[in-house]
């Protein structure tokens, strides 16, 4: 008896796999219909022409029309990648879209994810030699430049999301362009959604403009009449009036971080179960009860799992509310958006080289950002955006444009890499929009401060090694650092917590005192930030890494996995640089000195009204209210970073003594900076 095929079992409706395979046919049909649906399918045959004429090429089309998922596969399908170990390259600023797009082109494709498609973001390599289309982060390219400088392994490379000129995407033009005069053969692909493209060909030596024509309905631009004096207020009052009065179509607001996202999450979710649950007769029918509101976070460093959900359909008779940072702007689609919220704020790295001190800020946004907020509204059918700020501020206080990054940050980063690379003349290298001097001579300093360049500023062997780990300079230092201390293991640790972000503690609003209490606990004797963190991971490890563990001290399981991941590769590239692995979890000390060996630079005395100086370039700081030293104030600090809310806060401080500062970076401080007599002058001070 020979077996059916796969249409005769779909046909026998008897058959036990029938409906199954008849919902996979479905489900693909529909990928299928999806896919010809995009405003730039009925381009695709032009486009691969476009690319087989041209060595590079400049692609302009607006956010949704499919440049991302769709012109890698047509790369694909048209035999770009046929060569065994040849693939196609996609960069994304950020990794959220990396991750999200590569998922779904691995479901158009049908492929699991890491198979044919796959993606890689710092940490998390998600590919395999079968992978023909690999989706990244722009860093992690600019990484991989360090291993295969001629970038011989993709055939095609497209670097996506080329408006938003992130430091790293910045830094790609100029070495793609460079791999582009020796490799004929290589296909370079500077994608944008704005349509301003001709800087983008200029700098890519004329190359030709593709244009994606966008297919776009009529979005109706709301102001306030007054400013608003809270915004957030101002973003609740607006969801639920959409949601009460509006037509039906889904919600999309644009908020600086992860802390607003969360907090507007809960303040939406008890104002819509309160409207639920109030009984008509109370009050007269004057609150309305309040159909279904499902509420979606999306940033970057949210869990997996729970990032699809913004794309799922909302409720029959209910509505969605995406709450989403600037990488719902360009970077990802959410289909049936109708009403946008623009509360005209999102966060921006900011640098100043003169003091070295960058900081993340909440800054007003730019028009440009503003007309793409706008345009999210428009994509399915007519749609409303407000604008949370006046039409005059519109006009008169927001920039044209955002400044790129690579103008507002600090650079050791890359400067360590290109260094790396070989690049040493960075004052000429061919930037689009080039860095401040000012910036990258500050970038120099700290980089030879730090030991990484020799005087004449070339790479030493310390230098060498610190370009191996994916971290800041400063970390790379701190964890190098360890192996003359020999507390290895513990400052691994400390690195990969510092590299989780601040989504380690949780304190729900029901149990802030508990989880506050949990978290004290951490902070055990003389130990500072780091320290705790260390404890965290040590104490979690030490129960075998358990979900209970983590759910009792009020702790991410998820983030705390994430740290392991994070430690376990810290721990392999280690091995690579021959540095062992040594341990001593009492070393407090010691710790600490290798903290300050990578953050010297990051010091602060405190001052006699309870307020920090920053000891090179004097600036006013703080101690976050987050910190286990906000109440302590420890004489002299070194803190991991700068953030700026309604003043400048360091987040994760440690306590140091003055003179490791002059032991550890004598090139940086001298005794007499130092003033490591203080008492003595606390003395003069106090009257006889
Ligand atoms: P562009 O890059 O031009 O902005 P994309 O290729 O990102 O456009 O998006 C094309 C379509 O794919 C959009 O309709 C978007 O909603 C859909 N899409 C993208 N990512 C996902 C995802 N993870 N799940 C579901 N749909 C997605
Ligand atoms: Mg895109």
């Amino acid at each position: 008896r020979r077996n059916k095929t796969t249409q005769e079992k779909i046909d026998d409706e008897n058959d036990p796999d029938s409906k199954a395979l008849r919902g996979e046919l479905g489900a693909r049909k529909k990928i299928e219909a999806d896919r010809r649906s995009l405003p730039i399918y009925p381009y695709r045959d032009d486009l691969i022409k476009a690319v087989e004429d041209h060595q590079t090429i400049v692609i302009v089309g607006e956010t949704g029309s499919g440049k991302t998922t769709q012109i890698p596969q047509y790369m694909w399908e048209a035999g770009f990648a046929k060569e065994e170990g040849v693939r196609i390259g996609c960069t994304q600023p950020r990794r959220v879209a990396a991750m999200s797009v590569a998922t779904r082109v691995a479901d158009e494709v049908g492929c699991k994810l890491g198979n044919e498609i796959g993606y890689s973001i710092r940490f998390e390599d998600c590919t395999s030699d079968k992978t023909k289309v690999k989706y990244m982060t722009d860093g992690m390219l600019l990484r991989e430049f360090l291993g295969e400088p001629d970038l011989k392994s993709y055939s095609v490379m497209m670097v996506d999301e080329a408006h938003e000129r992130t430091l790293h995407t910045d830094v790609l033009f100029g070495l793609v362009k460079d791999i582009a005069r020796f490799r004929p053969e290589i296909k370079l692909l500077i994608s944008s959604a704005t349509l301003d493209a001709e800087k983008f060909s200029e700098y890519f030596d004329f190359a030709p403009i593709f244009r994606i024509p966008g297919r776009r309905y009529p979005v109706d631009i709301l102001y306030t009449k007054q400013p608003e004096a809270d915004y957030m207020d101002a973003v609740v009052v607006s969801v639920l009036q959409i949601h009460a009065q509006e037509p039906k179509g889904d919600i999309l607001v644009f908020c600086t971080g992860q802390e607003e996202i969360e907090a507007l999450e809960e303040t939406l979710n008890t104002r819509v179960k309160q409207s639920q649950s109030t009984n008509d007769d109370e009050d007269g029918g004057r609150s309305k009860r309040l159909a279904e509101l499902v509420v979606c976070p999306i940033y970057a460093s949210l869990p997996t799992d729970l990032q699809q959900k913004i794309f799922e359909p909302a409720p029959e008779k209910g509505r969605k509310c995406v709450l989403a940072t600037n990488i719902a702007e360009t970077s990802l689609t959410i289909d049936g958006i109708k009403y946008v919220i623009d509360p005209g704020f999102c966060k921006q790295k900011s640098y100043n080289p003169r003091s070295g001190m960058e900081s993340l800020v909440v800054t007003p946004t730019s028009q440009a950002s503003a007309m793409q907020r706008a345009g999210r509204a428009g994509r399915t059918s007519a749609g409303k955006c407000y604008r949370l700020y006046t039409a005059w501020s519109f006009q008169n206080e927001l920039d044209p444009n955002t400044v790129p990054e690579i103008q507002r940050t600090n650079l050791g980063n890359v400067v360590l890499m290109l260094k790396s690379l070989g690049i040493n003349d960075l004052m000429h290298f061919d930037f689009m929009d080039p860095p401040p001097a000012e910036t990258l001579l500050r970038a120099l300093e700290q980089l030879y401060a730090l030991g990484a360049l020799n005087d004449r500023g070339e790479l030493t062997k310390l230098g060498r090694r610190m370009a191996e780990f994916p971290l800041d300079p400063m970390l790379s230092k701190t964890l190098i650092a360890s192996d003359k201390y020999k507390c290895v293991d513990e400052v691994a640790t400390v690195c990969a917590m510092l590299s989780c972000g601040n989504t380690i503690f949780y304190r729900p609003k029901e149990k802030q005192l508990l989880a506050d209490h949990a978290h004290k606990a951490f902070h055990v004797g003389d130990v500072g930030d780091h320290l705790a963190l260390m404890n965290v991971f040590n104490s979690w490890q030490d129960c075998d890494y358990s979900t209970q563990w983590c759910f009792e001290n009020f702790v991410q399981h998820r983030t705390m996995k994430q740290a392991r991941d994070i430690r376990d590769q810290l721990v392999k590239m280690l091995e690579r640089v021959e540095i062992d692995l040594s341990s001593d979890r009492n070393a407090v000390d010691n710790i600490k000195k290798c903290i300050t060996s990578g953050f010297f630079y990051h010091c602060a005395k405190l001052q006699r009204n309870g307020s920090y100086r920053t000891v090179k370039n004097p600036q006013t700081v703080s101690i976050h209210p987050s910190s286990g030293l906000a109440k302590e104030l420890p004489k002299w600090v070194v803190y991991f970073e700068l953030v700026f809310t309604s003043k400048e806060y360091m987040r994760q401080c440690i306590e140091i003594q003055p003179k490791w500062l002059v032991e550890i970076a004598p090139h940086y401080y001298q005794s007499r900076e130092i003033d490591i007599d203080g008492d003595a002058q606390k003395q003069k001070r106090t009257p006889a």
